[in-house]
This record gives C-alpha cells, structure tokens and sequence, in this order.
C-alpha cells in the first residue's frame, strides 16, 4: 500500500563542506533550475495525500535568501509542513547575524555541531579550513542566541586519542552553557563514511572516560559478533517501507529513498526521464536493482563472504547489515 505521507527533499544547492563520514556522499553543488521545486513536487503531488517538501538534503540554508527560502518550502508542501529537525548550517551561523534569530523564530531551539577531532583533524576531516575555529564560534554564538548547542563526535581508530580532549573542551563550555550537550558514536558505515572502514573504531579502544557519552553502547558489537548472528539468518535482506515514505531528488533529478546511501544500485528512477507513478511504485514495493539483486542472496551468505570474522570493529547490528549490503555492490557489480 502505498502510504499517505511523502517527506520530499530536492539538493537545490548543495553543501558548503565535504565531511569525509558524509553517508550522502560528495556531490557537487550543482544549482537546479528555478523551477525545479514546483516540478518535483508536481510529480508527486497525484499520489500523495501529504507532501513536506524540503529545498535541501545537505546543508539546510545555505542559499541565499534562506528566509524566503522556507516559506517557499512551506507553500509548495501540500497538507503537511516540512519541520526543521535540530540541523542548520554552522557554516552560515558564523557568517551571518540574521540567521539565529531566524532560527529561534522558526522554532529551533536545539542544534547539533559535529567534530571530528581537534583543528587540524577537524578542518581535514570537513574539507574546509577553519571549520575547528567555526564550529566553537558557533557554539557560543547559538548558547548566547538562545539556542542550545550539542556537539556529535565521531569516533575513529585515527582520531580516538582526540576525542577525550573535544570532550574536555566541552566540559569546559558547560560550566558557562549548562544545557549543552555531547555525545560520541562510530557512525554508520554508508557513503564517504564506507571509505573509513580501515580506520573503525575498535570496540575495546573506545577510551573508558567517553564511555557514558557514548550513544547506545549498550548495544554496540564487534563485527566479529555481528558476523556469528547474522550467520544464523538465512533470510534475504530486505527493507519494507513504513507509514511515512522519504524520497531525496539529486540535482540530476534521480531519486532515492533515505534508507541508505546514494549510490547507483539504490536509485529509483529519474524524474526527467520516468513516469512518476512508475517511481512512487518501485520506492514502495522496493522494486529497485539493488532489492532485486539481494533477493537472491542470504543475510548469511553476506556475512559469510564480506564479514570479517576475527575483526573488533564497533557496530550497530543495523550498521552493520547497510554495510554489507553496500560492500557487496562495491566488491559484486553487476
Ligand atoms: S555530512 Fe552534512 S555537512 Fe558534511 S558534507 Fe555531508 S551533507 Fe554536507
């Protein structure tokens, strides 16, 4: 069945940064026609009783004119409103005194900045010079402005010794912005993120002072373990769509649901060249060529041939499957 509610997003123009983690994947910032959104949502707009549409899958506001910007997004959305999640361009924060304010009257009230290390990793780690320097202005600028900051780390075999110094750096911000946050993870291991498979995070290097920090560690494995379990499942891998479906448009117009990265086997169509309709069914029925080929193949057999059984690599279960299932289209192209 196909369901009621479409959250749309379209990369009208693109990302100021190139994070190496970026599960997304490194585009370029291709400006689309300036009709493009009306065109996007029009495609769908028959099929769906509730469309929130979104001018941005990557940097929300990074264009010009970010103000205008929203309110197209809310009159081009169709009984629905697109929301504004606890993202925004840090990138923007420090260079444009309007865009808390707006911030604060569009609802947000909590923003999330992500670091990778101390300067000179970060700013690597982002692809921009002086994104360490931003990112701790930023802070300040959003704590001062109302709006409480937290900072995500990813963790690394690369960057492990640095994050305990990111987190004193955050304790030190604390004492003056008591409701900010932190939190660290290894990310999933989609896209960009994918490349930095070498570099994991061990699980038994997690140093021992970041472990309350540390989001679902509870539940965290070693790849060794998540090899024996999904050894035990002979099913095929597969992903049915739930009450609400996402579609992201490339500046291309291909389409892809948000349940991985975006990649070629993961494409659903494109909207220059395929009916819609046919689209909106192949999304939902997961009628796309990478379902399709891992029909054919088990959760063990994955395991069994890309799983690397004596690894201590730190995991999610889940992160663990969206791995395999994209290392197979990596190793395995049809
Ligand atoms: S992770 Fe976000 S900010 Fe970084 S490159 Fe990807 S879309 Fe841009």
């Amino acid at each position: 069945m196909v369901p009621q509610t479409l959250s749309l997003a379209a990369d009208l123009y693109g990302c100021p940064n190139r994070c190496l983690h970026c599960w997304l994947g490194h585009r370029p910032n291709r400006r689309m026609e300036e009709d493009a959104d009306r065109f996007i949502v029009d495609c769908f707009a028959p099929h769906f009783e509730r469309i929130a549409f979104y001018s941005w899958f990557r940097e929300p506001d990074f264009c010009d004119g970010y103000e205008e910007r929203w309110e197209r997004d809310i009159a081009l959305s169709k009984n629905a409103r697109p929301e504004r999640f606890e993202l925004a361009s840090f990138w923007r924060i420090v260079r444009d005194e309007r865009y808390i304010p707006f911030l604060r009257r569009v609802g947000v009230r909590k923003v999330q900045l992500t670091l990778f290390g101390l300067r000179k990793t970060q700013d690597r780690y982002v692809g921009r010079k002086g994104a360490f320097d931003e990112v701790l202005r930023a802070t300040d600028l959003l704590a001062v402005g109302g709006i409480t900051p937290r900072w995500q780390c990813f963790i690394n075999e690369e960057n492990r010794a640095e994050i305990p110094e990111v987190r004193r750096l955050w304790l030190e911000r604390k004492e003056k912005y008591p409701e900010m946050e932190f939190f660290v993870h290894e990310g999933s291991c989609e896209g960009e993120n994918r490349r930095l498979y070498p570099i994991r995070i061990r699980k038994e290097h997690i140093p021992e002072e970041l472990i309350p920090d540390y989001l679902g560690y509870g539940s965290l494995l070693t790849e060794r373990e998540c090899c024996a379990l999904l050894r035990e499942d002979r099913s095929a891998p597969s992903f049915p769509v739930g009450d609400e479906l996402v579609l992201n448009v490339t500046a291309g117009y291909d389409v892809f649901t948000n349940l991985t990265e975006m990649s070629g086997p993961w494409v659903v169509g494109n909207l220059k060249r395929d009916d819609p309709a046919e689209i909106v069914r192949r999304a939902v029925t997961g009628d796309t060529p990478a379902l399709r080929a891992l029909a054919r193949h088990s959760w063990a057999e994955l395991a069994d041939r890309l799983g690397d059984s004596a690894s201590g690599r730190a995991f999610s279960l889940n992160d663990y499957r969206m791995y395999l299932v994209n290392e197979f289209f990596e190793r395995f192209p049809s």
